[in-house]
């Protein structure tokens, strides 16, 4: 399929029948020619759903009153990242609200050291929006490795009417290019259905993607929540009639990715699972090679909800980890315990 316009990459987007398998069956061999048949594990610990942040789609945005707010002890997480050495998942994502004061910076930096102490070949990506660059290089030094920070949506228009005034998409962009500078392998990402967004702001989306050398990719479907501004009745309604092209259409931009940019890391996102119980599954055979298993203890997991209708609420991290196994298996593809996975593509940049 040829996708060298913005019209046939609008069309691929909104592909659906013989047009899309022909799609998902490129992204296919792209996937086993560049970077083979393994999936990789990230075992991902939610530490804190506290949030200075108020972005007008998540659940835990800092104007949601009817949250219960918590931050796990190091203790607890400590016992998530044994859990993760266990389990063999060879690499733990830390993931939070955005939170900045300097008590919330050591807390973080506290946990990245201790889980370097204890397991020096496990992988370390950090997901806590955007830091400034002197503690994206203490967080570096203290054993870090891997930042994903989703751009959300690279449109000025939509990013402002998606975030409250004070947020900034340059400043995001910014954070891009620290990231980049430290070293870090960086992974970025959009949501895909927002209300407003149109085939040409995805294209867009791609475009910044290619344009930005990113390392990995962890996009997904945006799943409305009732307690966010986002939620009016007109744009509920909307949404609700258009699960299915939503869903399509994450995948469609996830066998696009994988085209082209056949050597990075792609994860299947959690929140595809909210329309298809083998959402995750159909992400893999659409050119995912990551995923992303929760090991937040139960408790938490009820209290971090970025979005509604949240799957595994009451799984254990054992029993989410038989589960996602057997997810890669049924994709026909090789679970690849007990090894980092770092993005080819970050490898080739970095080593010529
Ligand atoms: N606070 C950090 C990390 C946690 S939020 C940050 O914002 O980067 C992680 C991701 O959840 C965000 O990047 C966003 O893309 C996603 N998210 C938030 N609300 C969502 C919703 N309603 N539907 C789908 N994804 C959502
Ligand atoms: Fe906070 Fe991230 Fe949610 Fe925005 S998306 S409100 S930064 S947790």
């Amino acid at each position: 399929m040829d996708l060298s316009t913005r019209a046939q990459l609008r069309k691929a987007i909104a592909a659906r029948g013989s047009l899309q398998r022909e799609l998902h069956a490129q992204a296919r061999r792209a996937r086993l020619a560049a970077v083979g048949d393994a999936v990789y594990f990230r075992g991902i610990i939610e530490c804190s759903n506290i949030c200075e942040k108020n972005c007008l789609y998540c659940g835990i945005r800092r104007g949601n009153r009817a949250v219960r707010r918590y931050r796990m002890s190091l203790e607890e997480v400590a016992a998530c990242v044994a859990f993760i050495h266990k389990a063999r998942y060879g690499s733990v994502v830390l993931q939070a609200g955005e939170l900045t004061f300097p008590d919330a910076k050591e807390y973080f930096l506290a946990i990245v050291r201790s889980i370097r102490e204890r397991f020096p070949e496990m992988g370390i990506t950090l997901s806590l929006g955007e830091q400034d660059q002197p503690f994206l290089r203490e967080l570096k030094e203290a054993g870090a490795h891997r930042y994903l920070l989703r751009i959300e949506t690279s449109v000025p228009r939509l990013y402002r009417r998606l975030h409250p005034a004070n947020h900034s998409l340059a400043r995001r962009k910014k954070c891009l290019r620290d990231l980049r500078g430290l070293g870090y392998q960086v992974g970025c990402g959009n949501m895909i259905g927002l209300p407003g967004q149109t085939l040409d702001d995805m294209v867009d989306d791609l475009l910044f993607f290619r344009d930005g050398d990113f390392d990995m990719f962890g996009l997904g479907p945006y799943v409305i929540h009732r307690d966010t501004p986002l939620a009016t009745p007109r744009t509920v309604a909307w949404w609700e009639e258009r699960r299915e092209e939503i869903f399509q259409r994450t995948l469609n931009v996830i066998a696009l990715l994988r085209i082209l940019m056949p050597t990075c890391n792609i994860a299947a996102a959690t929140a595809l699972d909210v329309f298809h119980k083998d959402g995750r599954e159909q992400a893999l055979r659409a050119g995912a090679n990551v995923l992303m298993p929760s090991v937040t203890p139960s408790a938490y997991r009820h209290a971090y909800l970025l979005y509604q209708r949240k799957p595994c609420l009451d799984g254990d991290a054992e029993r989410c980890g038989r589960c996602i196994v057997r997810k890669a298996e049924r994709a026909n593809l090789r679970p690849a315990l007990g090894v980092q996975g770092t993005s080819l593509h970050f490898l080739h940049r970095t080593h010529g």
